[in-house]
């Protein structure tokens, strides 16, 4: 299994990255787990856009989902011809969202180029090798984190979430654990909404993980402090991610 870090910054592009992209590829399969605001265009720099054979998003946020709508016009109006059907594995109610904010307010919902399926809490889904299983996880809307199984390796990804302990079965013994960190110790921060570094750091040691990748830092906070907060809390392997960044399993 590869992963690629497509685009890593939190709740909006920043001037070195893309909003939340991931990408893994096993056995000739391209599957994004989030296609957020800004990442298509990196996206470019990995894979032909029309190689891509699924899509998987946490959450209906618009740093996480935002660039299916120009993901929608490459798949249906590339002059090499349109793509066949994509599965978009997403919150319910993913389809009529991104109709929406594509410009489409009736009709076809963007199901003439995607098929949408509902996550279930706690079901996996096989899509093409990989095996996901989504978790809820805690948000101001309904999110999910994942389980990624392929090939016997394992990613988890906590997707955006506050403190839950369901972290820690979601990341269990993972190869790698793409964890957001979005928040300092230092701030008098909101509930229910994002990860400290420590808080990160806390749920990948409790989890037993091999490499810890910490992501989603927004470009007004400061990197170096969401580290000095995570080695508080854990003293394992660990990056923090940026665009670019390939880990092969
Ligand atoms: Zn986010
Ligand atoms: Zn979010």
């Amino acid at each position: 299994m590869r992963l690629t870090i497509v685009g890593c910054a939190g709740s909006f592009p920043g001037p070195d990255s893309a909003s939340s992209c991931y990408l893994l590829e096993h056995d000739g399969f391209r599957l994004l787990l989030d296609l957020g605001s800004g990442a298509l265009g990196p996206l470019q720099r990995h894979v032909d856009l029309r190689d891509i054979d699924a899509v998987a998003l946490s959450h209906l946020h618009a740093d996480h989902c935002f660039d299916l709508t120009g993901f929608f016009v490459v798949s249906k109006y590339h002059p090499d011809g349109q793509m066949p059907e994509i599965p978009i594995y997403a919150p319910d109610g993913a389809g009529p969202f991104l109709a929406s904010s594509y410009g489409r307010t009736e009709g076809l919902q963007l199901g003439d180029q995607f098929d949408f399926h509902d996550w279930t809490d706690g079901k996996s889904v096989d899509i093409g090798p990989f095996t996901v299983t989504p978790t809820l996880v805690d948000h101001p809307v309904t999110a999910y984190a994942f389980r990624v199984e392929a090939g016997g390796k394992v990613v988890a990804y906590s997707g955006d979430t506050a403190p839950i302990d369901a972290l820690v079965d979601v990341a269990a013994g993972a190869d790698l654990f793409l964890c957001e960190a979005s928040f300092v110790e230092s701030n008098e921060n909101p509930p229910n909404l994002h990860l400290t570094g420590a808080e990160a750091g806390e749920y990948a040691a409790r989890a037993g993980v091999g490499r810890l990748l910490v992501t989603h830092i927004p470009s007004w906070t400061d990197a170096a402090e969401v580290e000095s907060d995570l080695l508080t809390t854990y003293a394992g392997p660990y990056d923090i991610v940026r665009a670019g960044d390939v880990y092969d399993l």
